[in-house]
């Protein structure tokens, strides 16, 4: 097995100790007696410090943001933007080029609605770039989550624009090579994941951005899975708007970020309407506010963002590199572990770069049976087809079992499921 390092080497980021330390800075971990949480792909633990930064803000400056010329409301707003900055900060964007949404699926949401809008005709000659029709393509890739797939058939179906895809390979890896001939002239929008939520695999940004920029399409990237675990920065990326949710990376429910360059922002047309997003309005009409806010229609998830600051915070305190270095050295003892283990089969591509994520097929056990049984031993899971239909069909199952790793897992963990795994066969047998 992998030895257990005793210090911080660039191949492990954290050691185990440092990793014990902190582990205690997460309630849930230290409250649940026996448990291996190994679903931090689904959403993440958080640390104290996320629940006291939205207690703080609601016990001493709750009130509503940009709106009264009370001193507690300027008080609110200012932690509401302060929020903003430090957020944009750890993606690598300014402040004005970060929205504000529920989730990555409201931000991808986002951007295809205010596509049908300005495929309405809304948006006058700015928001040209976003308009589509018949004739026009949507890319994406056989990897995506629902979430950055079905706003595009939907874009589609309401344009009449047409939705093609990078194919993966039997094995799940992005056909890259492709891109030259599915991404032709007509492309006007190339979503993709920056890490498969199923396989943990990491895209080649840079390939997909020098096609899309080659034919003038938009590049609309989902980092759900890549800026919990890697260090990100938008604009090395390259990318023009980035999806990302703050609850798989320390933060809250109910917060989630679209990055877009600003000058884009400001020519796309808005999704959601009403309050706080307008200059003036009169009975027929009205003029919006320059982005960020022209997309934050209504009252904001103020506690949210806040407690989301305080989540990049704490992973700022501890180095990205030195989280995906550890989860990295995790995700290699997981797959050494699991490759070892008699009718178990590894899914997705090997000796490819990817996060501490190992996903599995068990030989004649049902994943929905794999993940009961490994809760049976503490050991949670995710099972299922991870919100990725097509991805499975093409590797050919209907479900997996997928294991992800967090900064806060230590090898004890991962040796806690290898074990497990090695028991489920006996047990079903
Ligand atoms: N994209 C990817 C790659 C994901 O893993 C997820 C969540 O599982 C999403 C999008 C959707 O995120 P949310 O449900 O937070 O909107």
């Amino acid at each position: 097995s992998t030895p257990s390092p005793t210090v911080a080497t660039p191949e492990t980021g954290l050691t185990p100790a440092e990793v014990g330390r902190l582990r205690a800075d997460f309630p849930l971990l230290t409250q649940t007696p026996g448990l291996v949480y190994l679903d931090s792909g689904a959403t993440s633990q958080k640390p104290r410090c996320v629940f006291e930064a939205e207690q703080h803000y609601y016990e001493r400056a709750n009130a509503a943001v940009h709106r009264g010329a009370h001193s507690l409301a300027v008080e609110a707003t200012d932690q509401y933007e302060a929020a903003r900055t430090a957020v944009a900060r750890f993606i690598g964007a300014d402040d004005d080029e970060l929205v504000w949404t529920s989730n990555a699926t409201e931000a991808l949401n986002l951007i295809a609605y205010a596509c049908s809008n300005a495929s309405a005709g809304r948006g006058g000659e700015a928001a040209e770039r976003f308009r589509l029709g018949p004739g026009d393509e949507i890319v994406v890739t056989e990897q995506e989550h629902h979430a950055n797939l079905i706003p595009w058939q939907e874009l589609a179906f309401r344009t009449g624009a047409t939705l093609t895809y990078i194919p993966v390979t039997t094995d799940g890896a992005l056909q890259v090579d492709r891109l030259e001939d599915v991404v032709t002239e007509r492309t006007r929008i190339l979503a993709f994941t920056h890490v498969s939520n199923v396989l943990g695999t990491i895209t080649d940004v840079a390939a997909f951005v020098a096609r899309a920029r080659a034919v003038g399409a938009l590049t609309v990237l989902d980092g759900c899975q890549s800026v919990p675990h890697l260090p990100v920065d938008v604009k090395a990326l390259d990318v023009d708007f980035m999806a990302f949710s703050g609850h798989k990376m320390l933060g809250p429910t109910g917060i989630g970020a679209l990055y877009g360059r600003r000058e884009l922002l400001n020519a796309m047309p808005p999704f959601l309407t009403g309050g706080s997003m307008i200059t003036t309005v009169t009975m027929e009409r009205a003029e919006f506010l320059p982005a960020p806010n022209r997309f934050e229609a209504g009252t904001q998830r103020i506690a949210q963002t806040i407690g989301l600051a305080a989540a990049v915070g704490y992973l700022d305190e501890v180095g990205m590199d030195r989280v995906a270095a550890w989860e990295e050295h995790l995700g290699a003892r997981m797959a050494a572990g699991l490759a070892g283990i008699d009718g178990v089969r590894l899914i997705g591509p090997a000796g490819v770069e990817r996060i501490g994520t190992a996903t599995f097929a068990v030989e004649g056990v049902h994943p929905h049976d794999v993940g009961q049984f490994l809760d049976s031993r503490g050991v949670a899971v995710r099972v299922g087809h991870h919100c990725a239909q097509p991805l499975h069909r093409t590797l050919g199952v209907t479900a997996t079992t997928r294991a992800s790793t967090y900064l806060y897992n230590t090898e004890d963990d991962v040796d806690a499921l290898l074990s497990a795994v090695a028991d489920v066969r006996g047990f079903f047998g």
